[in-house]
């Protein structure tokens, strides 16, 4: 299944990703971690791209478009891919239409990932990922069994730049101006799925394969 899921940064976009990939057996592209991982290898992509997401800002279009785009070309996304953070805007949008038919692919449907301000926050605040495995963690949602360590793979655990308390107010209100319109354009292409992403992990990931069963039966 080819799958995008769109929502404001702390609606549990990356961890759901990660559950349905595995389920699914599709590649998660997240193009936040393809950004991070450039910006700790320290490329000329990562050094482009860490000002933006230190400032709360998007990547420029056009540096991100041409990232997607690689990214989707290689053999392990031809059978699907769950897309994580990207669409932001309506050109990524626009131009993933094109990129999808240059590779005679298609959407099978948009998760559009709903929860309030406050919990945006509380999830944002409290979030650590694993630097070994990429596992989402979260303080007092979803902790470790062990402080700092991933009980995955027993890694330590670290805070994102872009997850403190201006940078997450800013990044809301981008989302806002410049990503919530993608709501519009697959709600006219008749791909949007709404999922209440309020609830544990596990009720939101329950709502989002019916979701993705639903779409693929239609
Ligand atoms: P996004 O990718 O949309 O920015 P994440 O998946 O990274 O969001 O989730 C943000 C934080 O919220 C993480 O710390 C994660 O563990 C936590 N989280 C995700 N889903 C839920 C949920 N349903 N309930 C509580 N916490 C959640
Ligand atoms: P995320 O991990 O999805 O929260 O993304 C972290 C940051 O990476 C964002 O705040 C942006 O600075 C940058 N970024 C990720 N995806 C995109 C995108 N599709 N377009 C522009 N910038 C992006």
């Amino acid at each position: 299944m080819h799958v995008v899921l769109v929502g404001p940064p702390g609606a549990g976009k990356g961890t759901q990703a990660q559950l349905i990939a595995a389920r699914l057996h599709i590649p998660h592209v997240s193009t936040g971690d393809i950004f991070r991982g450039n910006v700790s290898e320290m490329t000329e992509l990562g050094r482009q791209a860490a000002t933006f997401m230190n400032a709360g800002e998007l990547v420029p279009d056009a540096v991100t478009i041409a990232m997607v785009r690689d990214r989707l070309a290689k053999p392990d996304a031809h059978a699907g891919f769950i897309l994580d953070g990207f669409p932001r805007t309506l050109v990524q949008a626009e131009q993933l239409q094109t990129t999808l038919a240059e590779l005679d692919e298609n959407l099978d449907v948009v998760l559009q990932m709903k929860t309030d301000d406050d919990e945006l926050v509380r999830r944002l605040s409290g979030r650590r990922v694993c630097q070994g495995c990429g596992r989402i963690w979260h303080l007092d949602y979803d902790p470790t069994s062990v402080a700092n360590s991933c009980d995955e793979c027993g890694y330590g655990l670290s805070q994102r730049d872009d997850d403190r308390p201006e940078t997450i107010r800013r990044r809301l209100q981008v989302y806002r101006e410049q990503t919530e319109p993608l709501v519009d354009f697959y709600t006219e292409l008749k791909l949007l799925a709404v999922i209440d992403a309020t609830g544990t992990v596990d009720e939101v990931t329950l709502r989002s394969v019916q979701a993705l069963m639903e779409a693929r039966s239609a």
